[in-house]
């Protein structure tokens, strides 16, 4: 067969993104998945590109959550039983990721990021003809009281260090932005930056479309290892590149240990409801923090979701865990129909700074690391889409790699 300039390993939206900004570039770009397109967490999230969602998760403030929150089993974080062993390494890694000097490093990292994805959003949607998907809605987060309020401002006043537009709101300016919020909510903070897609599986799918219009190849193959050579790289079932780009998501680190690489990927495993379109009039996003889930308005419904849950790729779900954000849900937005929902489970890849892994691996130059978005894929996927074609053409990006950098750990 013959080689294409570029093959992605990977058609969530981070791959499809960097496989359009190669073709733009006019390179001969294949894409492989093992199961085709939106197959993986891209299809499911919650549709927010939350560009004012600078601070790193690994932070001084989820230290404090956290026993409170692993108390409860259904509650926003959770690490299953039979994977806590497995997960000790990284865990220590991500408390040793909440220093401040470390999350002053990763929020400036994430910034810039986050400012690139920005800036790259609207020229990307208008070259790929998804431009009408876009929604400018905000998100609104909610607290249940003046002291979780206050809790909440140091993050706010990093915020205002990195230039993000916001407005603290009473109970009653919040009713004015969203109706029938439950008056247990007395403070919140809009972000209006914050914008969000109409379906992120569609949006994947338009994608792909946009993709092959162009004169690209998606393919199904499942790849295990990367051979770099002087010319090219090889893959399995006879595939081969002369550049590969890696963004299988939650499962690239498999891959990349083909090539000698041990990246402390894990999974934060994320799950949620979508109702029916009619089950609340929902008018921008609104973010329980202190609950670790949201409530979003998508094309294909009213989707409740989010919570984390380390326990790797293969244990099976337990939807307990999105019924008792549905139950939640009902209760904070009393008007909300719970009829009629359809489950979902994914797996975001996560890195234990909470930034991606965006560079070249260390085996060759040849192969380039696009993962690791942890809960910011959709988000950071113009911007990473715009460094990747940079790196593979071998121009200088516009922001510092090294944060993102594979050997960082
Ligand atoms: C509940 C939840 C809510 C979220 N909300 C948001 C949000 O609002 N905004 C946001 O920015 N992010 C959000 N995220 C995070 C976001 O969904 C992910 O960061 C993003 O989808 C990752 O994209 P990806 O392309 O890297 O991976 P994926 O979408 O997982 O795609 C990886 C692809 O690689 C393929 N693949 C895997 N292994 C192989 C292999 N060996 N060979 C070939 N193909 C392979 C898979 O089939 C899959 O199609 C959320 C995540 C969850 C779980």
């Amino acid at each position: 067969m013959a080689q294409p300039d570029v093959i992605v390993v990977g058609a969530g939206v981070v791959g499809l993104s960097a496989a359009l900004a190669l073709q733009m570039r006019g390179l001969d770009v294949v894409v492989l998945d093992r199961e085709g397109p939106a197959a993986g967490a891209s299809a499911g999230n919650a549709g927010a590109f939350a560009f004012t969602d600078i601070l790193p998760l690994a932070s001084p403030g989820i230290l404090r959550k956290a026993p409170r929150w692993l108390l409860d089993p259904l509650g926003p974080l959770t690490v299953k039983p039979a994977y806590a062993l497995k997960i000790a390494p990284w865990m220590f890694r991500f408390w040793r990721a909440c220093s401040p000097a470390r999350v002053e490093g990763s929020t400036v990292a994430q910034t810039a990021l986050m400012d690139l994805s920005k800036a790259e959003l609207e020229p990307f949607l208008a070259a790929t003809g998804t431009m009408p998907m876009l929604r400018r809605d905000g998100n609104l987060q909610v607290y249940e009281s003046e002291a979780e309020f206050r809790a909440s401002l140091p993050g706010w006043e990093a915020r205002t260090r990195h230039g993000i537009a916001f407005r603290h709101m009473d109970a009653e300016e919040m009713a004015e932005l969203q109706p029938g919020l439950s008056p247990r909510f007395v403070k919140g903070s809009f972000t209006p930056g914050w914008y969000s897609i109409s379906d992120p599986r569609d949006y994947v799918l338009a994608l792909a479309d946009r993709f092959r219009a162009g004169g690209g190849r998606i393919e199904r193959a499942e790849v295990t290892a990367l051979s770099p050579g002087a010319d090219g790289v090889a893959l399995d079932h006879g595939w081969r590149a002369g550049h590969v780009v890696l963004a299988a998501g939650a499962h690239s680190h498999r891959i990349a240990r083909s090539l000698g690489e041990k990246i402390p990927l894990e999974t934060e495993r994320g799950y949620n409801t979508t109702l029916p379109p009619g089950a609340f009039d929902l008018r921008t996003q609104v973010t329980f923090g202190g609950h670790g889930f949201v409530v979003s308005r998508l094309s294909s419904g009213i989707r409740v979701g989010g919570a984390v849950e380390l326990g790797g790729l293969e244990l099976a779900p337990n939807f307990r865990r999105a019924e008792a954000m549905l139950k939640k849900a009902q209760a904070f937005l009393p008007g909300l129909d719970p009829q009629g929902g359809v489950q979902w489970m994914g797996f975001r890849p996560s890195l234990p700074d909470s930034l991606p892994v965006i560079g070249h691996s260390r085996a060759s130059p040849r192969v380039t690391y696009a993962f690791g978005h942890g809960h910011l894929g959709l988000t950071q996927s113009p911007g990473t889409a715009r460094l990747v074609a940079d790196l593979v053409t071998g121009a200088a990006p516009p922001i510092p790699l090294a944060p993102f950098s594979s050997t960082r750990f």
